[in-house]
């Protein structure tokens, strides 16, 4: 096959903020072989995009593919459907897995208490209008909580008796049982490993069935941000739903489980670290979210509160040991502005260890300074970072609650951040936002844009950047986060041939009307994958 010409289009190439061809050629092996002006008369076998707007493939850099390949059976337990909480037992009781025998477990997502009209957190005492017979778990909005039932509390364990982990805790009734509410990662997992323990054949196809997510919202390129090797190895899982169709490229983060102690994570291999699936890097979680206020700050929040610390110095450092004798990448979860500090001051004498990429990623950076930026350009280490305006939009109430006004006003500097930081990506860290379908780029490009959350109130509109920059974050910039097997997320020689026609220009859209933008057909190396009908 030779090279097939694409013309007459609005072509973004991602190589800059503006639509800057008209044209590009896919060669046979599944690559772009020029992008640019074309004129004269096409060759036999061309395509005429008639004027449409044609985007890269799309990079999600931070994204829990996993969770999200999982949601179709989980019910999503966010706005607007769920108002309260009669509202989000009625829901649960119309899963497809109620009513299915005592083993069968009611599975939900995207609870935030602070939307809820009751503003609490619901508690066994409601999932039991559920089922008692059956298990129920929830995954909060930040997927690192959750709430459960009775029968779930059960099946894992969890007594009057059971200690709390170090981070985190087991709600408990006034006379010490557990209440059903797991705060925190660990206390979290004690239910959710139980809920989510499909055997390893039921998760390669339901990452090979997520390839079709992707395509319809113009991806090519996911992230799995808290991958594991064990119990259930996720590269290996990957690996085989590649064998089922699962065509993206994707890099997998490993929750650093190791702790300070020498016995954590065995090293990985060479093979482990390459192929369009791979592990890219080691994730660790510095604090929680400014939403909860359990990010932790310089400056308090409206209750007086400053959040916390969840990594120890031990623990960071045994994690930089291991990512620079793997050649992994450090990515750290990162909202507070304390929390940032006490990272730049460890970083502050080391040296990168990976070349051409990041070799620390900084994820969310809710509140980052530019005297924080500049301590970091001080130093010779080399930062990217990700963040999330769509936080902000879809959980607004809960921030502008959180937060004292002139705080508020600082929340995700994505201008700042455009213009100091050179490998720095947009995303949504699907599914740990409260919104209904969380990884359609268009709502973070409007976020971004237009800086007004889903109800129309401003967040801190300085740090509103234009459509052009906004796409560049999820393609040309995106790409320079991570390495992929084959360059992606620009329309120019070399790079994979991912591209997405789309339903309209974004550049002469409104920018209230930006979340109305949709993919009308998706291709991934070269072969149309996706058009709607
Ligand atoms: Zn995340």
């Amino acid at each position: 096959m030779t090279d097939r010409l694409y013309y007459n289009g609005r072509v973004f190439t991602g190589c800059s903020d503006d639509a800057d061809a008209d044209a590009f050629r896919v060669s046979g092996d599944g690559t772009f072989s020029w992008a640019g002006h074309f004129e004269g008369d096409p060759p036999e076998g061309s395509v005429d995009l008639g004027g449409r707007f044609v985007l890269p493939g799309l990079i999600e850099a931070h994204e829990h593919a996993l969770i999200v390949a999982g949601i179709a059976s989980a019910s999503p337990c966010t706005i607007p459907a769920v108002r309260n909480i009669d509202d989000m037992v009625e829901l649960l009781r119309r899963n497809p897995n109620f009513g299915k025998g005592p083993d069968a477990w009611i599975t939900g997502w995207g609870y935030d208490e602070t939307k809820l009209a009751e503003r609490r957190t619901p508690t066994r005492h409601d999932l039991d209008r559920v089922s008692t017979t059956q298990p129920v778990y929830v995954i909060r909005s930040d997927c690192h909580s959750g709430i459960c039932n009775t029968r779930a509390l059960e099946l894992a364990g969890v007594t009057r008796d059971t200690p709390d982990p170090k981070v985190g805790a087991f709600g408990r009734d006034p006379d010490g049982t557990p209440n059903g509410v797991l705060f925190e990662l660990e206390a979290n997992a004690r239910v959710r490993n139980l809920a989510e323990k499909p055997d390893f054949e039921s998760v390669v196809r339901t990452i090979a069935a997520s390839a079709r997510h992707f395509h319809e919202r113009g991806y090519a390129v996911t992230t799995e941000m808290m991958a594991r090797l064990a119990p259930l190895n996720h590269l290996r899982a990957f690996r085989e739903a590649e064998k089922l169709g699962f065509d993206l490229q994707a890099a997998l983060y490993l929750v650093w489980e190791g702790k300070a102690d020498p016995f954590g994570m065995r090293d990985l291999l060479p093979e482990e670290k390459t192929g369009r699936v791979r592990f890219a890097g080691l994730k660790l979680f510095a604090d929680g979210s400014v939403s909860g206020r359990t990010a932790w700050v310089n400056r308090p929040y409206s209750d007086g509160t400053t959040g916390l610390s969840t990594l120890d110095l031990p623990t960071l450092a045994a994690a930089y040991e291991y990512a620079r004798r793997n050649a992994l990448q450090l990515s750290i979860h990162v909202m507070g502005d304390r929390s940032l500090d006490r990272i730049i001051d460890f970083f502050a004498d080391k040296d990168p260890w990976l070349d051409g990429i990041p070799s620390v990623r900084l994820e969310h950076v809710t509140l980052i300074s530019r005297a924080q930026l500049a301590r970091m350009r001080r130093g010779r280490m080399s930062w990217g970072a990700t963040t999330q305006v769509i936080f902000a939009f879809a959980e607004i109430e809960s921030y502008r609650e959180a937060l004292v006004p002139e705080v508020f006003k600082e929340i995700y500097p994505v201008r700042m951040l455009e213009s100091e930081l050179g490998p720095l990506a947009l995303s949504s860290d699907s599914p740990a936002t409260t919104w209904m379908d969380p990884d359609d780029m268009a709502v973070s490009l409007e976020a971004a844009v237009t800086r007004r959350a889903y109800e129309g109130s401003s967040i801190n509109a300085a740090q509103s950047i234009p459509v052009g920059k906004a796409l560049r974050l999820y393609t040309g910039r995106a790409s320079g986060i991570f390495r992929t097997e084959v360059p992606a997320g620009r329309i120019a020689a070399g790079c994979e041939a991912d591209f997405n026609v789309m339903s309209a220009d974004p550049f002469g859209m409104e920018p209230e009307d930006l979340r109305n933008l949709r993919v009308d057909e998706a291709y991934m190396r070269g072969e149309k994958v996706f058009a709607r009908r």
